[in-house]
C-alpha cells in the first residue's frame, strides 16, 4: 500500500474486512495505484475487489443504478457467496496458489512519504523529519499539490476540505502555494456545486484544469523558484522523477496522500508531522489538525459538467481528408514505419549505452515538450535527453563513430539521415514510468530497431513492440559489460523467431568498435504471436491498417 491510498486518521479497520468498511473510490485508488499509468511497472495488470454496498452506492451516485441492480442478481448464483453475505462476493478459488501474498494490517499502517526522485523511496511519516535533516533535504516547502487521476475523489477532496475549514476557523492559511487538480470534469463540477472548491480558493488555493497538469509537468510555478535551485514540493500525484514536474532537476517532489500534502502546505515545512505537531495561529494559540473526515460521495448524484467536454462519437468516414498545415510546428501526419526486413538485422550500431534509471521521462520528457505530441519529428528532439552515458557519466551526450560529440537525439537523427539503424543498451526497469507511447514512438522514428537491457518496465516493453522496436533482455545480466556505444551488432535468430510467432532464441553478434573482436550475447524476449506480427509489419498500426 502506498502513500496515495493511505487512510490516516481513519478508525482502525478490522483485520481482513477492509472491503466492508471502505468506499468504492478508496478501492479505485487502490486499484489504479498498482495497475494504471501509475504502478504498472511492478507488473500488476489487474486489481479485483468484491462488489460491496459501497460499490452499489457509487453506481447510484453516478447514475448507473441498473448496473448495481444487475450486480446484485449475482448473489443468488451458486457459489457466489455464503448465505450471510449481503452481496455478491468474489471468492478465491479453493486451494489457489499465489506467487506472493502481502498482508497489510490497516490498524498498524502509518502514512508514508515517497521520494525524492523516485516513487520507490519510502519513509514513514514519523521518521520523515529526521530523514529530511539527515539527508539535508530542503526544510522549506515551496508548494503542495493535491488531486490527479488517483487522488481527487469526492471522499479525498471532502476530507481535505474538513482540514482546510478547521485551519481557516483557526485563522490559518497555507504557508506554501496550494494547488488543486480535479481528476475529471465530473468531480470538478460536483465539487464546485457542493462548495468544496470555494473552500479551497477562499483559503488561497488555486484550482487547476481537469488534467494531468503538474503530474506531467504542465504547471506554472508562482513561487519564484529558479531552475537549478534546490527546493521541495509535496504532491499527491504518482510520479516524481527528476525534472518531471517543473523541468527543474533540483525540484524534490515528495509524494503523499492529499491529507498529508495539505497539512504540509499549511505548515510550509517538510518536517511537520500533522499527527504529532501543532501550528501556531495568528493569535498565538496552538492548532492541531483534527482527524480528517469526508463524505464517501455527494448527497445528490454527481454533476455531469460542461457539455462541451463530453465525448462525442461519430461513425468513421474514410473520405474525410485530414488537412494539416505543412508549416505547423504542433501537428504532423504520422507516416507508417518501414516493415521488418526479410532477414535478420545487420550493421546496427549502439547509439548510447545508458547507466542507471531510464524512465519514460528520460526517454521522452514531458513539460514544455507536450505541445509537440502531435508532431513526431519535433518532439523527437528530446529523445533520451536526460539519459546518463555509461562510458562517461555525461547527461545527453553520445559520440559518433569518428569520436565527434553530439547530444543523443542529434546523433540519432544524424544516423537516421545516414540510413544507419541503431540500438540502445540499458540497465534495469528500462522505461519505468507511465504508459507514454512517445517513449516508444520517438526512438522508432529516429531509427531504433532494438533496445537491449537488464530488464524492462512492462508497459514500455509492450509499447516498443507495438511500434516495431524489438525489446531484448540480457540472458546473463553481466553481459551488459560486453557491449558498448559504437559497437556493431547483427541479430542471430530474430527473423526466425518473429516468423515463428515469438518462438525461438535470439542472440546478438557484437563486433567491438575498437578491436573488431566478435562476441555472441544470448538474450531473452517476451514476444507473443500477435506482437511478432506487429514487429514484422513495422508497427501495430501498420498491421491494423491492413484490416488484419
Ligand atoms: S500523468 Fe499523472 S495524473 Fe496523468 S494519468 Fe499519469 S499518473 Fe495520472
Amino acid at each position: 500500500m502506498r502513500h496515495s491510498v493511505s487512510r490516516e486518521w481513519l478508525p482502525p479497520a478490522t483485520w481482513g474486512t477492509a472491503d466492508r468498511f471502505y468506499s468504492c473510490s478508496f478501492f479505485f485508488s487502490l486499484c489504479v495505484t498498482p495497475t494504471d499509468c501509475t504502478r504498472a511497472e511492478i507488473g500488476a495488470t489487474t486489481s479485483i475487489f468484491p462488489f460491496t454496498e459501497a460499490s452499489s452506492r457509487y453506481l447510484k451516485a453516478t447514475r448507473r443504478e441498473q448496473a448495481a441492480t444487475d450486480a446484485r442478481l449475482f448473489q443468488n448464483f451458486p457459489g457466489a457467496g455464503s448465505a450471510e453475505d449481503a452481496f455478491f462476493r468474489f471468492k478465491a478459488d479453493e486451494g489457489a496458489q499465489y506467487d506472493e501474498v502481502i498482508e497489510i494490517n490497516l490498524s498498524e499502517l502509518e502514512p508514508h512519504i515517497n521520494g525524492p526522485f523516485t516513487p520507490d523511496l519510502s519513509t514513514p511519516l514519523s521518521k520523515f523529519k529526521e530523514t529530511v535533516k539527515a539527508e539535508e533535504w530542503p526544510e522549506k516547502l515551496s508548494a503542495g499539490l493535491i488531486g490527479s487521476c488517483t487522488n481527487s475523489s469526492y471522499e479525498d477532496m471532502t476530507r481535505v476540505e474538513s482540514m482546510v475549514k478547521a485551519a481557516e476557523e483557526a485563522g490559518l492559511k497555507p504557508a506554501a502555494d496550494f494547488y488543486i487538480t480535479p481528476g475529471s470534469e465530473q468531480i470538478r463540477a460536483t465539487l464546485e456545486r457542493d462548495g468544496t472548491l470555494e473552500t479551497f480558493t477562499e483559503a488561497g488555493g488555486i484550482v487547476l484544469s481537469n488534467a494531468c497538469g503538474p503530474c506531467i509537468g504542465q504547471w506554472k510555478r508562482h513561487d519564484g523558484v529558479e531552475k537549478g535551485t534546490l527546493n521541495a514540493i509535496f504532491t499527491s500525484y504518482n510520479r516524481n522523477f527528476r525534472g518531471r514536474n517543473d523541468g527543474n532537476p533540483d525540484t524534490m517532489n515528495f509524494l503523499a496522500s492529499p491529507e498529508i500534502v495539505t497539512a504540509m502546505a499549511f505548515a510550509g515545512s517538510t518536517t511537520f508531522n500533522p499527527m504529532t505537531d501543532s501550528l501556531t495561529t495568528p493569535d498565538g494559540k496552538e492548532f492541531r489538525f483534527p482527524a480528517p473526515h469526508g463524505l464517501e460521495g455527494p448527497q445528490t448524484p454527481f454533476e455531469e459538467g460542461k457539455d462541451a467536454l463530453k465525448v462525442l462519437s461519430q461513425p468513421p468516414n474514410a473520405n474525410v481528408e485530414v488537412a494539416i498545415s505543412p508549416s505547423s510546428q504542433r501537428l504532423a501526419l504520422l507516416e507508417p514505419f518501414d516493415a521488418f526486413p526479410s532477414s535478420d538485422l545487420s550493421g546496427l550500431r549502439v547509439l548510447v549505452k545508458i547507466t542507471g534509471k531510464c524512465t519514460t521521462d528520460t526517454i521522452s520528457a514531458a513539460g514544455p515538450w507536450l505541445k509537440y505530441k502531435g508532431h513526431l519529428p519535433n518532439i523527437s528532439t528530446n529523445t533520451l535527453n536526460t539519459a546518463f552515458n555509461a562510458a562517461t557519466g555525461e547527461v545527453n551526450v553520445a559520440y559518433d563513430l569518428d569520436g565527434s560529440q553530439h547530444t543523443i537525439p542529434d546523433l540519432a537523427r544524424k544516423w537516421k539521415d545516414e540510413g544507419r539503424p541503431w540500438l540502445v543498451v540499458g540497465e534495469h526497469n528500462y522505461g519505468e514510468g507511465s504508459a507514454r507511447e512517445h517513449a516508444a514512438l520517438q526512438p522508432r522514428f529516429l531509427g531504433a530497431r532494438i533496445i537491449v537491457c537488464k530488464s524492462f518496465a512492462r508497459i514500455h516493453e509492450t509499447n516498443l513492440k507495438k511500434q516495431g522496436v524489438v525489446p531484448l533482455t540480457f540472458a546473463e545480466e553481466k553481459d551488459y559489460d560486453l557491449i558498448d556505444a559504437g559497437d556493431e551488432v547483427d541479430t542471430v535468430g530474430l527473423y526466425e523467431m518473429l516468423q515463428n510467432g515469438g518462438q525461438g532464441e535470439v542472440s546478438l553478434r557484437v563486433r567491438k568498435k575498437d578491436t573488431g573482436k566478435e562476441v555472441l550475447i544470448p538474450t531473452k524476449h517476451a514476444v507473443s504471436k500477435d506482437q511478432a506480427l506487429f514487429i514484422l509489419a513495422g508497427s501495430a498500426l501498420n498491421l491494423l491498417s491492413k484490416g488484419i
